[in-house]
């Protein structure tokens, strides 16, 4: 384990975020390695903190004033031992190969996990679509693909959206793909429904994830129902969290985006609801013009002097992360437990630092990680590639119960790795064993390539 940290700290000292990931996995894998020790002698760990190949390019584009811009494009096709590489693209202005290195590497058991044939990839830009004008924003969209497009395919590399990346997107790279390749196939998921698109998929991440917390709860003898929720992020995986909580009558209470969040002590209703879709989707607004429209709303600007997330200091019952990365450190998951909080559950890709993570497993809070609790988007990408595969396209009932299979069964899959290591109720060290078993017998079974 140290000899692998050490291997990746050397090779690449300022990927902090990709140490942390394979951080986690390392320590929650001790018990397998021990086990097995085939696994240290064919180099397994040292194959798996490699991807397969880094593609990075120059994406020039013209703003509305006539101006040239240049931005970075990456695409990290981390692992294919068991199907083609599949994971999101994130437009932002803080991405880098680290940060995309990581969300790859957490995507390969992630998908693992899915029980679908996906292996894991990542990409995106450090292009930042806030304040650009719909033309630049399709004219990047274009910019990018046009050099994607000889990378990816349907059977070779399939990518989705993540932050910054919605379904206005997937639109314009589509395009870009279909007129180089002239070929119609399911080369991206997330398209919409009239022309590909699967239903539930916009839903899936935030579905899936409340999907995964009701298992979590019923398996300690408690439920949803009339729940206090703290969610943070405003965005797909935030909106479709709000939605699903709604339907097991829980009462979600915050939001938040990079500027600040909002805090409603009468819970976030349906109509609200669609007061946050429209201003979030169509007129890309801040989340401060919550509180302006239902003035009994608390709005907190973010305060980079302090050094926690105020957003994670109510009374409350359950916590969804569902903006970012390392949202949640040691101090908020401290002031989590103070409050009494039951349940954290990662809508958003590594949201609690380790320390944060050590806090609550320390204080029994049910912890439910990301690459479990949010595998519902990617699932359901899954079953937007089979249904473009058969070209047909099932009811919304049918994706939803699919959904809701496939988090039981991840939900299942955790704890029964995590009490056959020796971690009984611990759903990261069970997501870890689970997912890295299936990968790496996978590439045991194909030989060193
Ligand atoms: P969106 O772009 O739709 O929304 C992201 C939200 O998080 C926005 O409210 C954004 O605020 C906020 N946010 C982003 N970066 C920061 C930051 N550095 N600090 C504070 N707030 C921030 O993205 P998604 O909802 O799709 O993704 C949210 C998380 O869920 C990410 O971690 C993503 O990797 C993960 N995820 C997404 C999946 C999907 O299907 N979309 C699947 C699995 C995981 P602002 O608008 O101000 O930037």
């Amino acid at each position: 384990m140290q000899d692998i940290m050490e291997l990746i700290k050397n090779k690449d000292p300022e990927q902090r975020e990709f140490h942390q990931a394979v951080m986690e996995v390392m320590l929650s894998i001790k018990p397998v390695l021990d086990q097995n020790p085939i696994y240290r002698e064919t180099k397994i760990l040292e194959r798996l903190v490699e991807p397969e190949r880094v593609i990075m390019f120059r994406v020039p584009w013209v703003d509305d004033r006539g101006e040239v811009q240049v931005n970075r494009g990456f695409r990290i096709e981390m692992n294919s031992a068991i199907g083609p590489y599949k994971g999101g693209l994130r437009f932002h202005p803080s991405v880098n190969l680290g940060i995309l290195k990581f969300l790859a590497f957490e995507q390969v058991f992630k998908n693992a996990l899915t029980t679908l044939p996906l292996g894991g990839g990542k990409g995106g830009s450090d292009f930042d679509p806030k304040g650009k004008s719909e033309n630049e924003v399709m004219r990047f969209c274009h910019a990018f693909m046009s050099e994607l497009y000889r990378h990816i395919g349907p059977n070779t590399d399939v990518p989705a959206g993540d932050i910054g990346v919605g379904g206005r997107e997937i639109g314009y790279l589509f395009g870009m793909y279909k007129k180089l390749r002239n070929e119609f196939t399911g080369v991206l998921t997330g398209k919409s429904l009239n022309w590909g698109g699967s239903l539930i998929r916009p839903e899936a991440t935030g579905y899936g994830s409340v999907y995964f917390c009701s298992e979590m709860l019923a398996d300690n003898g408690k439920s949803l129902e009339g729940a206090v929720c703290l969610v943070s992020g405003s965005g797909n995986v935030a909106q479709y969290t709000v939605e699903k909580l709604l339907d097991f009558n829980a009462k979600p209470v915050t939001l938040s985006d990079s500027s600040g969040y909002i805090y409603d002590e009468e819970g976030i209703d349906r109509e609200k609801l669609e007061f946050v879709k429209t201003l979030k989707n169509v007129r890309r607004g801040r989340i401060k013009e919550y509180a302006e429209k239902y003035p009994q709303t608390v709005y907190t600007p973010v305060d980079p002097e302090l050094d926690y997330n105020p957003l994670w200091n109510h009374n409350a019952d359950c916590a969804f992360p569902s903006a970012t990365q390392n949202e949640i450190n040691g101090k908020d998951a401290q002031n989590l437990v103070n409050n009494k909080v039951w349940v954290v559950c990662e809508g958003a890709n590594m949201p609690t630092t380790p320390e944060g993570i050590d806090i609550l497993h320390d204080n029994g809070v049910l912890y439910g990680p990301g690459k479990a609790a949010n595998a519902g988007g990617v699932s359901v990408s899954g079953l937007e590639m089979t249904q473009n595969s058969m070209r047909l396209s099932w009811s919304r009932e049918e994706v939803d119960n699919r959904l809701k299979m496939i988090m039981a069964s991840i939900h299942k899959t955790c704890l029964e790795a995590a009490e056959q290591y020796g971690h009984p109720g611990n759903y990261m060290v069970g997501a870890n064993i689970a997912g890295f078993l299936k990968v790496v017998d996978a590439m045991l079974d194909q030989g060193v390539v």
